[in-house]
């Protein structure tokens, strides 16, 4: 049994039933035990997870706990700290050694987390390194919200600082590993774990169009940011093997959904790779497709980080000149919201999958 694996009620009734069977008379079933609140202060708003330090509670209830309730599953093995930009990048150890990486972004005013939900990823985009070994295993709930923690923890302990905003932007593809997301975003947003607001919390998936459709049906309500890359269902296909299976039409159908049903500005994220996906007539259909859409889009365009020598039918993937990417800006830019997401932190391996890379192949 994971502690940050499991939700308000869950981890009462684990606690009432199974360990403090003594006191559970006094609990009627409905309302949440005092010792349930009390534990999850002390992990998600005191970000202390040893609960031999949980001094409100007496010694013994604290080892029937500490015997039954695992509380760590990942450990820190190291941080890179960005020379360039104020960002953190964190990769941890799974308990069957599987690497699992983070990063921390800073803004005035704005701390946010790039959370992985898988080790590796089954998507294959061909310019993404998280891809490249195909995927391992989906992480655990516990493992994706453990990786918040250790962060947030990591923050106050230094700074005094809070989390305010999540991005599912880091290793893996979220809407693959659906339930266990579905329960690190609970965890993350309600008022009894972390409490970051929904709308901080941004969903960044490939297109899993069933999945997308879930999302809306099961309320969840986070932000979401749909993977484009290119307006060509061809050339997108190529791109993202899996867009052979949902069509561009339906997956930005599905997105225009989500937008009416939440009235939230969805994203459109759109990798720039040079001479492949940069060109004006790129930009012409990308502009000409999403007018069909009734919904308010932010297009965030996001300069290849390279990843080694990788090619694509012949052509070396490359991020464009920086004035390819400024035309291919005000070409959307009249139409829609835009703006560019130059990476944070290429000295610390920011983009998605690269630091775990490395550390295999040391
Ligand atoms: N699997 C999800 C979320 C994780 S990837 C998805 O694909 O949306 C998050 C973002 O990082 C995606 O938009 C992806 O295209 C981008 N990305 C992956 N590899 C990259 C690279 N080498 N350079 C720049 N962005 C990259
Ligand atoms: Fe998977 Fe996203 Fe990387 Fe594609 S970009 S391989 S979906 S993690």
């Amino acid at each position: 049994m994971f502690l940050k694996g499991l939700n308000i009620s869950e981890l009462d009734r684990f606690l009432t039933q199974d360990i403090l069977r003594q006191e559970s008379s006094k609990s009627n079933g409905k309302k949440i035990s005092y010792r349930t609140k009390q534990i999850l202060k002390w992990v998600y708003s005191k970000f202390q997870d040893d609960p031999n330090l949980f001094s409100d509670i007496s010694k013994e209830i604290r080892k029937q706990i500490a015997q039954k309730i695992n509380f760590r599953s990942l450990e820190l093995l190291e941080y890179k700290i960005s020379q360039v930009s104020d960002s953190i990048k964190f990769a941890f150890r799974t308990m069957d050694k599987e690497i699992v990486e983070s990063v921390l972004m800073k803004h005035p005013g704005r701390y946010t987390v790039c959370v992985s939900t898988q080790v590796g990823c089954n998507v294959g985009c061909i310019f993404c390194a998280s891809g490249m070994f195909g995927l391992k295993r989906n992480l655990g709930s516990h493992e994706i919200v453990e990786q918040l923690f250790l962060i947030q923890k990591f923050v106050f302990e230094r700074e005094n600082k809070r989390i305010s905003n999540v991005v599912f932007m880091g290793m893996g593809e979220p809407l693959v590993n659906y339930n266990n997301v579905l329960k690190a975003i609970e965890i993350f947003t309600s008022d009894w774990g972390f409490n970051i607001s929904k709308r901080n919390v941004t969903l960044s998936t490939s297109g899993i169009l069933p999945r997308m459709y879930d999302l809306i049906k099961d309320n969840v309500r986070v932000k979401l940011a749909l993977s484009l890359h290119s307006p060509f269902q061809k050339e997108r296909e190529k791109l993202i093997p899996i867009a052979k299976r949902y069509h561009i039409d339906e997956v930005l159908k599905a997105l225009e959904n989500y937008y009416l049903n939440t009235k939230r500005r969805v994203t459109i994220e759109y990798i720039l790779l040079r001479k492949i996906n940069d060109s004006v007539s790129h930009a012409k259909e990308l502009v000409r497709i999403l007018k069909r859409y009734n919904m308010r889009v932010l297009i965030n365009l996001i300069p290849y980080n390279n990843i080694g020598n990788v090619y694509f039918e012949g052509i070396l993937l490359e991020e464009p000149e920086i004035s390819r990417i400024r035309e291919f800006y005000s070409i959307l830019k009249e139409h829609f919201e835009v703006s560019i997401r130059w990476s944070l932190g290429r000295d610390i391996d920011g983009a998605c999958g690269q630091l775990r890379r490395k550390i295999i192949s040391n």
